[in-house]
């Protein structure tokens, strides 16, 4: 069994954009900036974003952070976006979700410029990715098809079972794995909470990828020897004899699971890094495109 790093193979990755960025300064041209917007004060939200910004710094990426208050109304945070979509000097946008229940993700989503919709959540980029066009890819998937990469895993001709069909993990990975390319050429089976005997499905996936935000879930009977396991699942469990008062818990019992794996990810330090990896990544490109 091998542990998929995702904070090595995204330090990595990091440490490429650095020197890239690092000739960009040297010709005088613009580095890239993300802006980044954060809309009330949900904890997990704060840490998301605080990673994002702190990684632009590291890489030297020019980042503001849009902080404003849970209570604005729909149409002041459009109008903001539409500010950032009209500032030149910025090449990114992120939205951190969710957004409190009376805005609406979907419009705020759809009015982020597509040029520089670095998150790919936009349906206008979800549409390009499913028909294989250049456009950015939402940042989980492109994360964990970067890691796949980063391993030189040969996925060609493999089962993969996803776990969860949301539209910012589920779906789109589902999609990136089923896709004529490297990694990729999966055989895919897309499962949710209405799926029938989840247990046998599981067990068929030569890949499996749990995304479905409930800790532990994916237990080792439902694993079968050899695959390899995509952990996506981020949830803060109550640990009082933690000082934060929590622990981050994956979707899959690791300490059960690993022993029968080829290959797994950890959580922490595994999709979550991949995540701000990929997230700068197309930032880079979004600048490169946009300059
Ligand atoms: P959503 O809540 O949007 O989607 C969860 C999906 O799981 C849904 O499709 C749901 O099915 C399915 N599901 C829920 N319960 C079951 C079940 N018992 N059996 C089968 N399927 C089930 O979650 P997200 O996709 O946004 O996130 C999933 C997890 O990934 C979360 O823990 C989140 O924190 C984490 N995450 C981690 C990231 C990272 O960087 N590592 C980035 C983004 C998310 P249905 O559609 O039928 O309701």
């Amino acid at each position: 069994m091998q542990i998929l790093d995702g904070q090595a193979a995204s330090q990595a990755i990091k440490e490429s954009l650095k020197i890239q960025v690092a000739q960009l300064v040297a010709e005088g041209r613009k580095v890239p900036h993300l802006a980044a917007v954060l809309v009330g004060n949900n904890g997990a939200s704060e840490t998301y974003v605080g990673a994002k910004v702190k990684a632009c710094a590291e890489i030297g990426f020019k980042s503001s952070l849009v902080r404003l208050d849970e209570g604005i109304s729909e149409n002041k945070l459009l109008g903001i976006i539409d500010e950032l979509n009209n500032n030149m000097d910025v090449d990114g946008i992120l939205v951190q979700l969710p957004l409190p229940k009376h805005i609406s993700d979907e419009k705020v989503i759809n009015a982020i410029d597509i040029a520089k919709d670095v998150d790919g959540f936009h349906p206008v980029s979800i549409g390009r990715m499913v028909q294989g066009q250049p456009s950015f890819v939402p940042a989980t998937p492109h994360g964990i098809m970067l890691l796949l990469q980063h391993y030189k895993i040969d996925t060609k001709g493999m089962h993969a079972v996803v776990v969860g069909r949301s539209n910012i993990v589920g779906r789109p990975i589902s999609i990136l794995l089923s896709s004529n390319a490297s990694p990729g050429n999966c055989t895919v089976t897309i499962c949710h909470s209405h799926t029938k005997n989840l247990n046998e499905m599981c067990l068929q996936g030569d890949i499996i990828v749990a995304a479905l935000g409930k800790p532990g879930f994916v237990t080792a009977n439902m694993v079968k020897e050899g695959a390899i396991i995509i952990d996506v699942g981020i949830t803060r469990v109550p640990d009082a004899s933690k000082k934060s008062g929590y622990v981050i818990k994956g979707d899959v019992k690791f300490d059960e699971v690993a022993p029968k794996c080829s290959y797994i990810t950890p959580v922490p330090k595994g999709v979550g890094p991949m995540t701000i990896a990929a997230l700068m990544k197309n930032t880079f490109k979004a600048c490169a495109e946009n300059n």
